[in-house]
């Protein structure tokens, strides 16, 4: 790969510096093998598991172990991961419209939750589309304090406000696209704890876990969150499921989300697995070591782009509770250049060149990188960012480290190559 020694450099000081923090991030790749291979041993996972089912898939063994296993590994009580869930969004959906009832309010405490999520909760409205806010489902909302933490006025006030009504508490681990901290499981813990003791009644919490697991070594439901849900095509995937998502929490709160999959009589209880199941499970397997390989990722881009003067979050020495890393880049020509380089070292695509498009649902053109095996898979190291001030680019995934590290060089050396021609030019 064409790099020069001076990025090679850079990248070898970088690497010097993180290494204390790469061998926490080790540490926590171990601890969740550990229970991982745990769980899979009491699940006694074997080759039958692997046999792909057709139709209502019954007597899928494997189907009916996954569930356990995902729920086990999350340190839940029940759960499951399908191929039938095509996305986070779905999953989340899925666990919304089965914990909610007409009339109930669905509180954030988080702030505003991820963009897909405004038309499933309705809000701009009910529109007839099928929202929850059709099903007479009331939204509110908490945004963090101006600080940055949990708004704890705000969140007491909704309560008494809302009483009752409240069924759902909902948090959003990661920032997603968000200028927003990522939370950290102490903190959702906090925040339960809080609710608990101001709520006149007991809601279910919810927690959006997409981009947060593995990067810890305990998950939302180990401090009393009713359900976690999540893609597969993110961490518990390891980049190795072609599709899915999961659910896991509370007995009460998977069985009400397992209804509203499938349909309520039948539950979890069907479903074909199509061959997918050695792919999630392998994924599982996977997933510590892959969530450790992106995370290095995400520390060396925020080492070099912070050297070089850039605004990065979070910094290069914070511990992560979530896989995306932001480069503010100042320009739309150096956000190119960015992606460009992160294109360049991607297994699949390489030789493509990412272009700003307009996108459906946004008010700037967006630019993209991403090469990945599964289409869409952010697990796999991709970099987007909307062409406005400050030019802030997402960065997030790398199936290794050493390819993620790659596409990290790359980046920076096409953003100093045209930092330097723009110095020369003046
Ligand atoms: C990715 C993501 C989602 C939605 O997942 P999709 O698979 O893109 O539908 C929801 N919330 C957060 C925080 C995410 O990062």
């Amino acid at each position: 790969m064409i790099l020069s020694e001076k990025t090679r450099a850079a990248a070898a000081e970088a690497e010097r510096r993180l290494a204390g923090l790469f061998s926490a991030i080790d540490e926590t790749a171990r601890a969740g093998t550990e229970r991982v291979l745990d769980v899979f041993r009491k699940e006694r996972v074997s080759e039958s598991m692997f046999m792909p089912t057709t139709g209502y898939g019954y007597g899928d063994v494997g189907r009916d172990a996954i569930d356990r296993i995902v729920a086990g590994v999350f340190g839940a009580e029940a759960g499951f991961m399908r191929p039938a869930l095509i996305s986070g969004t779905h999953a989340l959906t899925v666990g919304l419209f089965g914990l909610l009832r007409p009339g109930d309010v669905l509180l954030s405490v988080t702030g505003a939750p991820y963009d897909t999520l405004r038309p499933v909760i309705g809000m701009d409205g009910a529109d007839g589309s099928g929202s929850l806010a059709d099903f007479g489902v009331r939204y509110a909302e908490v945004p963090f304090a101006p600080g940055g933490g949990f708004d704890w006025d705000g969140i007491a006030a909704a309560l008494r406000g809302e009483g009752e009504r409240v069924r759902v508490v909902y948090f959003q681990r990661s920032k997603g696209y968000l200028d927003r901290p990522t939370l950290r499981v102490s903190e959702i813990a906090e925040a339960i704890r809080f609710v608990r003791a101001h709520a006149k009644n007991a809601p279910f919490f919810v927690v959006d876990n997409c981009y947060g697991e593995f990067t810890e070594e305990t998950e939302p439901c180990a401090v009393g969150a009713d359900l976690i849900i999540g893609s597969l095509i993110k961490n518990p995937g390891g980049g190795m499921a072609d599709v899915g998502g999961y659910l896991c929490g509370t007995r009460r709160a998977a069985e009400l989300a397992g209804n509203r999959l499938c349909c309520p009589g039948v539950g979890l209880d069907a479903g074909a697995s199509l061959g997918q199941n050695r792919n999630m499970l392998r994924g599982l397997f996977y997933a510590p070591h892959t969530v450790a390989q992106a995370l290095k990722t995400a520390h060396l881009a925020a080492y070099l782009f912070a050297e070089a003067g850039f605004s990065v979050n979070p910094g290069p020495f914070e511990r992560r509770s979530d896989i995306i890393q932001t480069v503010s880049l100042g320009s739309p020509e150096l956000l190119c250049r960015f992606c460009e380089g992160i294109q360049s070292a991607s297994p699949v695509d390489a030789h493509v060149r990412p272009v700003p498009s307009p996108m459906p649902g946004y008010a700037d053109e967006v630019i993209m990188a991403a090469g990945a095996f599964v289409g869409g898979a952010s697990i796999e190291l991709s970099a987007d960012a909307p062409l406005r001030p400050p030019y802030t680019v997402f960065l997030q995934g790398g199936l290794t480290y050493e390819s993620g590290r790659l596409g990290v060089m790359r980046a920076y050396e096409s953003v100093m190559d045209a930092v330097g021609a723009q110095k020369n030019g003046k």
